[in-house]
């Protein structure tokens, strides 16, 4: 069974997404994230194992340098690094979750944790900048599209 290797946030940024009704088209940075969604979205039995690290999103993107993310977010002042973001996020989430790190489920599986969690998950995952409650709603929409 093919296992896909995922940060939980990128995984919730793809249920998000596509709730939106927002396609997945290849980003200028190269990374994975547009056939990852295609595939994980098309499997509700695809296998994923939950790291901080980075994961198969990251693996063709040109960020990725040495195994580690060199983006900056420039959003914040002073700027972040976002790999260390993402770290601080991803660890966040395993604790909210009730995962271990370097769990692994199915997708089917992880909505139905992201169910059971939904009510104040916005508060631990939405981006800055990004507004919280179309967050939630987005997230919400996305379940409801996949668990129909
Ligand atoms: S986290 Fe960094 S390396 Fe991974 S996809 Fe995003 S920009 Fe690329």
């Amino acid at each position: 069974m093919i296992t896909v290797q995922l940060r939980p946030h990128h995984l919730l940024d793809i249920i998000s997404q596509h709730g939106a009704g927002t396609p997945f088209e290849p980003s200028e940075y190269g990374h994975a994230l547009h056939t990852v969604a295609a595939a994980v979205l098309a499997d509700p039995q695809m296998n994923i194992e939950f790291v901080v690290d980075a994961d198969d999103i990251c693996a063709p993107c040109k960020h990725l340098v040495n195994g580690r993310c060199d983006d900056v977010l420039r959003r914040f002042d002073p700027p972040k690094s976002k790999q260390e973001y993402n770290d601080d996020l991803d660890r966040r989430l395993f604790v909210y979750l009730g995962m271990a790190e370097g769990a692994t489920m199915t997708f089917a599986r992880f909505l139905r944790l992201i169910r059971e969690h939904l009510d104040g998950l916005e508060q631990v995952c939405t981006h800055p900048g990004e507004d919280a409650a179309r967050r939630r709603e987005n997230l919400e929409r996305g379940l409801d599209k996949l668990q129909a």
